[in-house]
């Protein structure tokens, strides 16, 4: 059953259209992921399906129901966002911004429930981040800050998790743990995720359809091991790469042919 439609959506900024013309769905307990060049509007895309853009046409349904008619708490009930860039909150400490992941589900701030506590040990658990529980928020690497907003989106415990760019920041270590993680959620606790990526080796074993997006536009949709071709990356990202079998997954893994220096 699809958890998301997407029906000729078109989306952007100021009344200019960045997304155009999208349809595609996601049906529940899948795990995608969006690739595409910087400026091919992953971002807009992510955020325009959680009713964020007011330049918006067309039709989104999430779980049967208009998206545009659901309240921005109702939709945070149901998709949990972790952005590209955060406005950094530098006053508050870790164990602060994570509890507000659960104030979807709190009917007033009242300093949250036993219950509320348990979740919120339990991500700060999950992403390795429980030691750093007092700290400021300002006080933290990029990466610990990237691990505690992903945590924040885990105690909101939704259905639906979106992540832009979940492993920048993120050390080789984190990458994988990152994506182990949001492989773990979808395959035990039954989450819908979608992700955006640049590391495209990274997600390859872990997606389970790849969305190319170009110029806005769906270019092409699939498993990595059919969309993954030296032909789709030129196509998509005007780079020259070679294809190889990781010895590991026997998945497609792209390889980069080094350039000479460009000259003048
Ligand atoms: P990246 O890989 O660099 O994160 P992206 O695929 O996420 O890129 P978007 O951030 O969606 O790209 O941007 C798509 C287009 O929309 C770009 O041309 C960008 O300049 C434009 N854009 C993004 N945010 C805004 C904004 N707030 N106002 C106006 N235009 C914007
Ligand atoms: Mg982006």
């Amino acid at each position: 059953m699809a958890i998301l439609e997407v029906d000729n959506l078109k989306a952007g900024y100021e009344n200019n259209f960045v997304i155009k013309n999208l349809c595609f769905s996601i049906e529940k307990g899948e795990f995608i992921c969006i690739l595409g060049r910087n400026g091919s509007g992953k971002s807009t895309l992510i955020k325009a399906l959680q009713g964020l853009l007011r330049t918006i046409s067309g039709k989104i349904t999430i779980d049967g129901t208009n998206l545009f008619s659901l309240t921005q708490r109702q939709i945070a009930r149901k998709i949990a966002y972790v952005p590209q860039m955060f406005n950094l909150a530098f006053e508050f400490s870790v164990n602060e911004i994570v509890y507000m992941g659960r104030y979807v589900h709190q009917r007033r701030l009242n300093g949250g429930s036993p219950g509320d506590k348990r979740i919120v040990n339990e991500v700060m658990e999950l992403t390795g981040i429980s030691r750093l529980t007092d700290k400021k928020i300002a006080h933290l690497s990029g990466g610990e800050r990237q691990r505690v907003f992903i945590a924040r989106a885990l105690a909101q415990d939704t259905p639906l998790l979106f992540l832009d760019e979940p492993s920048s920041h993120l050390d080789i270590n984190y990458q994988v743990e990152i994506y182990k993680i949001l492989k773990f959620l979808q395959e035990e606790k039954g989450k819908t995720i979608l992700s955006t990526e640049h590391n495209i080796n990274l997600v390859i074993p872990y997606a389970q359809r790849l969305i190319f997006l170009k110029d806005g536009k769906l270019y092409g949709q699939g498993p990595p091991g059919k969309l993954i071709t030296k032909s789709n990356i030129k196509d998509v990202f005007d780079a020259n790469v070679d294809i190889r079998k990781n010895i590991h997954s026997q998945l497609p893994e792209i390889s980069l042919i080094p350039q000479k220096a460009k000259s003048q």
